[in-house]
């Protein structure tokens, strides 16, 4: 493994701004696993008004409305020590209202404004034609070439649309993901984009050890949780059963 100085840091961002899905549950997660390979970790929970870690190992953003968007992004380019992580090769993992704010413009509000978001991502947000509410199970296909399925619930009234900078993080099988064009999410460089809440990385173990590897930059020992695995294959049969028509 590579020598990692000191605690790998969780940062957590804006939870009060960008935390009314449950997406904090996220950073536990990532903490627990890390501890439960003996990986010495902390959790650094950043309200607005406070000053971002430059030091994390990954970032998290969540979900939220459309204020605290617009109030996410001026104080994080404001900040500004996000942007410093990322180019120090920290890994950036965003969640619904947080993955729109990492493109390159969204919109808010009845008269649809148009919004510079933070550009971490090559993606645009526009108000879809209608509200996606339900669970979602879209492909993924590890770095491994390897499939595995994600799922969780979508909540969103924008659609996001990919650039060519930006690749697509997961193929849907149901739900509307992107903008039911069969895409979910966004991968540039080590920010990832998504829609799922849950949290999504409770619901999809595998994707937690892949923001953890990317951030170590090693290769993880595979940790045998049974009960994760039967709650990741109970969900998915949830999604399939309960499939939106
Ligand atoms: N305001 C955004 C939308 O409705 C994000 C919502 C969310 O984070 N769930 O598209």
């Amino acid at each position: 493994m590579t020598a990692h100085k000191g605690p790998v840091e969780i940062v957590l961002v804006y939870q009060s701004l960008l935390g009314i899905y449950g997406d904090r549950g996220n950073a536990m997660v990532l903490l627990k696993r890390l501890q439960w390979r003996g990986i010495e970790a902390k959790l650094t929970i950043v309200e607005p008004g406070d000053p971002l870690p430059a030091s994390g190992s990954v970032y998290l953003l969540g979900g939220g409305e459309d204020a605290a968007q617009v109030s996410a992004v001026r104080l994080l380019k404001t900040d500004g020590s996000l942007f410093r992580a990322l180019d120090a090769g920290a890994v950036l993992f965003a969640v619904c209202a947080g993955y729109q704010i990492c493109g390159t413009t969204f919109t808010i509000g009845e008269r649809d404004e148009v919004i510079e978001g933070l550009g971490l991502l090559d993606v645009e947000t526009r108000r879809g034609p209608e509200r996606a509410v339900g669970e979602i199970l879209s492909r993924w296909r590890r770095p491994d070439g390897t499939e595995t399925l994600l799922t969780g619930f979508e909540n969103h009234g924008g659609f996001t649309t990919l650039g060519p900078d930006a690749a697509p993080l997961a193929t849907v099988e149901i739900g509307v993901g992107n903008a039911n064009d069969g895409t979910e999410g966004a991968v540039q460089g080590r920010v990832i984009g998504s829609y799922p809440h849950g949290p999504n990385l409770a619901r999809n173990p595998d994707l937690a050890d892949h923001l953890l590897q990317l951030a170590l930059d090693t290769e993880l020992e595979p940790l045998e949780r049974p009960e994760i695995d039967e709650l990741h294959r109970q969900r998915v049969e949830f999604v399939r059963r309960n499939a939106r028509r």
